[in-house]
């Protein structure tokens, strides 16, 4: 195979890199810290090009502060189902306020968001709830974007413990320069910057999604309790 036919080999995404390439990025940032690769990403790719979402949960604190930081105009995505607990749109407002962030809405259409009230499908069916309410809402600009930044730990979750630094998802390369950050890591950080958590954290919620979809309890375990599900389908 020439190098040409072997670089451009598996391309599928909107940054055009081929899955060699991924594998190098992959190899070039897994010895730098996630304060490092932050700042490399910034250099390696469009700023304009970088998608960041963020669901102003349990800790967001965290990845916000440490983006307002690095870029301060970086838009940061947060979708709104429509089912959020009122105490995360406050905290939403009380770090937008605190961060100076730059943050837009994305919604699903309304006609299907109402089908998705009216059917209970947060009930019935949550991955369609889901795919209608958080997936069809980011779908529609990632095409704009070539790389969408996460803030993805391995220690949250089977499926997250098997992902890289660089990974091409649905046309797009997530970019999870947190993964190997530990829970103790981030804890150390999150003290020493003093960082607010989300308010419900006080009372026992751990995990913060959906008021339809979350409980009490440690780690996610109060995420779609009783179901199988344990990821809403954006980061799969
Ligand atoms: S988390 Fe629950 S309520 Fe929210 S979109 Fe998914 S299924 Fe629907």
């Amino acid at each position: 195979m020439s190098e040409t036919a072997e670089i451009t080999q598996n391309v599928s995404n909107s940054a055009g890199l081929s899955v060699k390439q991924i594998a190098e990025l992959n190899d070039q940032y897994q010895p730098l810290n996630f304060e490092e690769r932050l700042h490399r990403l910034y250099q390696d790719f469009k700023p304009e090009k970088v998608m960041v979402t963020s669901s102003f949960a349990a800790t967001s604190a965290y990845f916000l502060h440490i983006i307002s930081r690095f870029r301060p105009e970086q838009v940061i995505f947060f979708i709104d189902t429509g089912f959020h607990f009122v105490e995360t749109l406050l905290y939403r407002e009380y770090l937008i306020g605190l961060y100076h962030l730059k943050v837009e809405d994305l919604k699903a259409d309304s006609y299907q968001h109402e089908y998705s009230v009216k059917e209970k499908l947060y009930e019935k069916d949550p991955d369609f709830c889901c795919s209608i309410n958080k997936i069809s809402a980011l779908e529609a600009i990632k095409p704009n974007y070539d790389i969408w930044m996460s803030s993805l730990m391995s220690w949250q979750t089977d499926h997250r413990a098997g992902l890289a630094i660089f990974e091409e998802r649905r046309g797009i390369i997530k970019f999870n320069p947190m993964i190997d950050v530990s829970r103790e890591e981030r804890d150390a950080y999150i003290l020493e910057h003093k960082l607010p958590f989300h308010p419900l954290v006080n009372e026992g919620y751990s995990s913060i999604g959906c008021t339809h979809c979350t409980v009490k309890g440690d780690g996610r375990s109060g995420r779609w309790l009783g179901k199988p599900k344990t990821e809403c389908g954006l980061h799969l």
